[in-house]
């Protein structure tokens, strides 16, 4: 691997985004915890408007929940945002060491351990705040970066301490040759998110090809690493959408763990229970909605009844599920 290429090909294609023009350790966090699952122009959206709103972990701690998953509508993901709720909470708690700021700088091994111990943070978070805010030499390990070791190894089902393993080998190189940990770290995400794709992956273009043990290989590139066995789960639910005179639905607020934690909703329940049965036999059926979660695979029959407890979904943090759920059944009404 010739890191000083890699790196040199970084300096060149990086994109200017506005967590990487600065070191404040909170600013990157919300960087990393929006992008784990939203894209990059989305995320860039989201991330102004939240760190305007909540420049510190103290202003966050200080807002309600309702406020921080305001915010969040639509990023989706929700727990994201009620994780880094917890996270501002836990920070500023009086009792707690952190006195309303994340882990200062210390050793990589200090610091990933002591962010880790805060609500929400995994290895990849804290690797990535470690290094980009305090350029601690922690190597990140996410899908980008397991695709192009596996790939420059030619491994088809390494263990997630192989992938570890290499990725921690490839910082100490990259920092004995002079490369900061910030670029490094970012510069194999980078590399893994534009140029070794997942499918159409575009060798020509790569600066670390001459060591590239899957390209040269007989299967190709993409057959490392094999994909992961997904199983999808199917739940069917039932949706209950009661409506008052002026056409607002009953809603609840979700729980504050689980599915859509503190995100508001009309009522659901199991599509097989008697409960449901029971709903179902004093109101109109509207129609159905698919939504797709990562594991999952949702099926939700839509009823339509009458209410006169009506809240405006305009005033509520919602789901994207929920939106389409109140779309059918206002359609329904509206037909
Ligand atoms: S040569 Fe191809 S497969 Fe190998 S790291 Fe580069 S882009 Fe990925």
């Amino acid at each position: 691997m010739d890191h000083s290429a890699l790196a040199g090909w970084y300096a060149a294609v990086a994109r200017d985004l506005p967590w990487r023009r600065t070191r404040d350790p909170w600013a990157i966090l919300l960087s990393e915890v929006l992008l784990q699952q939203t894209q990059v122009a989305r995320g860039l959206e989201y991330w102004s408007r939240l760190l305007d709103r909540f420049p510190t972990p103290a202003a966050m701690a200080a807002a309600d929940l309702e406020e921080v998953m305001h915010l969040w509508q639509g990023a989706g993901y929700y727990a994201r945002g009620r994780r880094l709720h917890d996270l501002a909470r836990a920070v500023c708690d009086p009792d707690a060491p952190w006195g309303g700021l994340l882990p200062s700088p210390g050793t990589a091994d200090d610091v990933v351990a002591a962010l880790q111990s805060l609500p929400g943070i995994g290895p990849y978070t804290a690797a990535a705040v470690a290094s980009i805010a305090y350029d601690l030499p922690a190597a990140v390990v996410d899908g980008n970066v397991r695709r192009v070791v596996s790939r420059q190894s030619a491994w088809g089902t390494p263990s997630d301490r192989d992938v570890q393993q290499a990725a921690a080998g490839w910082m100490e190189a990259a920092v004995a040759a002079g490369i900061a940990p910030s670029v490094w770290n970012q510069a194999v995400m980078d590399l893994g998110a534009t140029v070794c794709r997942p499918r159409g992956v575009r060798c020509s273009a790569c600066p670390v090809k001459a060591t590239c043990k899957g390209t040269s290989s007989e299967e190709g590139p993409e057959a490392f690493p094999a994909p992961k066995p997904r199983r999808v789960k199917t739940e069917h639910l039932l949706a209950v959408v009661d409506l008052d005179d002026h056409g607002r639905p009953h809603l609840v607020q979700r729980p504050a763990t689980g599915r859509f934690a503190g995100l508001w909703g009309p009522p659901m329940v199991d599509a097989n229970s008697e409960e449901a049965a029971a709903l179902r036999a004093s109101r109109t059926v509207a129609g159905h909605v698919t939504h797709l979660l990562s594991h999952r695979r949702l099926e939700v029959a839509v009823v339509v009844g009458r209410t006169d407890e009506g809240r405006s979904p305009d005033a509520h943090p919602t789901s994207s599920l929920d939106d389409r759920v109140l779309a059918v059944a206002m359609d329904h009404v509206e037909a």
